[in-house]
């Protein structure tokens, strides 16, 4: 792993003084002293921190040049030199302009082989003898804003990517039903289509005919019947089209673009602006897509990824009285959007899909219980009513997943667990839902708080239809005489429409 202690940082940079300071050498000379002794090694251990190693005069510009390790960074050593500075030079009624970055350059030290790779505001990047040389292009006030730190955070990340690149995330089996013989060994996609319960309509996108929403609805019932009520969750109303501010908040905005549906207002509402799109369809019966693309606007966010981050803005910004724990709440409003990766992934893998998230908050304490309250449901169900082979497994958590990190979270007790079903068909498992501790990191990141100001966790589960409906007709056929008796109950007679000739 990286060693943060041995990064190293060097800054030249100017300030712009308001007049010449050419008589003020000796002056200038006592504040260099004294940040060296004190001011550039506050709060660094023994040894340690910034140092000023070489100034000049020219006029009206102090050059100074800073070399630091990662206790003191150089630019922030910087920073901290104006107010001795302002202080000495007001004496003389000169004040500071501004500071300009002649150089800057980070050395972040790796093991092993390492891609170099394009970021903002950085000029270049070398990996040479174990070392990562990087040369910054920054202003004052992106020092202000902790531009170079986040820079040298995302490297350590890279870093890391880089080093556990290759190996797969992580992934543990916690327990496995019994091996149970299919009643039917085909791509069910392919039975659905061949028996018209579904009809293809677009990219990862399909019309779920009467037979198959039937069956989706059993399964909502039985959600409802064996997790929802019984358990405590009210039902909310969440958007699905999410704009940006949530995925800041949620992590998302790291790493969601390849995977996400963009959404685009018109640039104006104006009729007359839109006339000429509205002409050229009519005369040509083309939707004129270059056209269009000049007259909407940039992205406002993307159709809905996860379906939960949009409920924290409920919460935000709230401190909630400790006795309104734990929360309960879920989701089956809308779809949720993916652009997935190309190929054919029938009702398997989706662009569209149908989802009911169910999210729960509280103390570390009460989330696990209802973690585990919920693992127990799932099992009777799966068990019991759909009588599937499936199996848990603990993962690379969701929300580090779709923040494009991989491992393990760092807190115990926080974590996904994947549901994964037998496909008799691909002789392979599919995730078909999912239960996941998310720790504290909604909460923070969208600024809620506890009256008794307590640890704050949060949990969410996302039971995908399509995914379940996957599982059941990949084991159990589309036969209903081939289906577990209680499930069969439940869903009732099939209906027998939509003959095509
Ligand atoms: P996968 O590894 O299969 O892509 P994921 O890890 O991306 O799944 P999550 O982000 O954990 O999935 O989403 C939670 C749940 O949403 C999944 O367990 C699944 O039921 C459903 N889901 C996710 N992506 C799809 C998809 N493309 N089509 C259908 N259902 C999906
Ligand atoms: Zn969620
Ligand atoms: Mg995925």
């Amino acid at each position: 792993m990286q060693k943060e202690s041995e990064l190293s940082f060097h800054i030249i940079g100017r300030f712009k003084l308001s007049g010449s300071i050419t008589e003020m050498k000796e002056e200038i000379g006592l504040v260099v002293k004294k940040a060296n002794m004190e001011l550039l090694k506050r709060g660094a251990p023994k040894g340690c921190g910034a140092e000023i190693v070489k100034w000049d005069i020219d006029d009206d510009v102090l050059t100074v040049d800073i070399k630091s390790d990662r206790h003191v960074r150089a630019h922030d050593a910087l920073l901290r030199l104006r107010k001795p500075l302002a202080n000495a030079l007001g004496k003389h009624r000169v004040g500071i302009r501004g500071i300009e970055i002649e150089k800057f350059t980070i050395q972040v030290p790796t093991e092993g082989p390492f891609k170099e790779f394009k970021i903002p505001f950085v000029k270049h990047m070398h990996h040479k003898d174990g070392k990562i040389s990087l040369a910054l292009e920054v202003t004052e006030s992106h020092i202000e804003d902790k531009i170079p730190d986040r820079i040298i955070t995302l490297i350590m990340e890279k870093i890391a990517a880089q080093h556990y690149g290759g190996k797969d995330e992580h992934w543990k089996l916690l327990w496995s039903s019994k091996e149970k013989a299919p009643k039917f060994t085909g791509d069910p996609t392919q039975e659905l289509i061949n028996r018209k319960w579904i009809r293809h309509f677009a990219r990862g996108q399909w019309i779920y005919g009467p037979q198959i929403t039937k069956v989706f609805r059993a399964f909502e019932h039985i959600i409802e019947r064996e997790i929802l009520n019984p358990l405590g969750y009210q039902e909310m109303i969440l958007p699905k089209a999410v704009t940006w501010d949530v995925w800041k908040r949620s992590g998302h905005a790291k790493a969601i673009y390849p995977e996400m549906y963009y959404i685009c207002p018109p640039k104006t509402r104006d009729p007359e602006y839109w006339e000429e799109v509205m002409d050229y369809y009519k005369i040509t019966n083309d939707i004129p897509l270059d056209m269009i693309r000049e007259k909407i606007g940039a992205p406002i966010g993307g159709l809905c990824y996860a379906q939960c981050p949009p409920a924290w803005m409920f919460f935000k910004g709230e401190t909630i009285a400790d006795d309104e724990f734990p929360i309960r709440f879920f989701d089956r409003s809308g779809t949720s959007h993916r652009y997935e990766s190309g190929g054919i992934h029938g009702i398997e893998r989706l662009d569209e899909f149908h989802r009911i998230e169910v999210v729960w908050m509280g103390s570390p304490e009460q989330v696990i219980e209802g973690a585990n309250k919920l693992h127990d449901a799932y099992a009777h169900i799966f068990n019991d009513m759909l009588d599937l082979q499936w199996r848990r497994v603990e993962v690379t958590p969701w929300f580090m997943a779709q923040e494009g990190l991989a491992g393990k979270a760092e807190n115990e007790g926080v974590g996904t667990t994947d549901y994964e079903a037998y496909l008799p068909y691909k002789k392979g498992w599919l995730e078909f839902q999912n239960v996941s501790i998310n720790g504290d990191k909604y909460p923070k990141g969208f600024n809620v708080k506890l009256q008794s100001k307590g640890e704050f966790w949060s949990g969410c589960s996302g039971i995908g239809l399509e995914r379940w409906g996957a599982a059941f007709f990949a084991q159990k056929g589309l036969d209903p005489d081939d289906w577990p008796n209680k499930f069969r109950k439940i869903v009732g007679e099939l209906p027998d429409v939509f003959k095509f000739l």
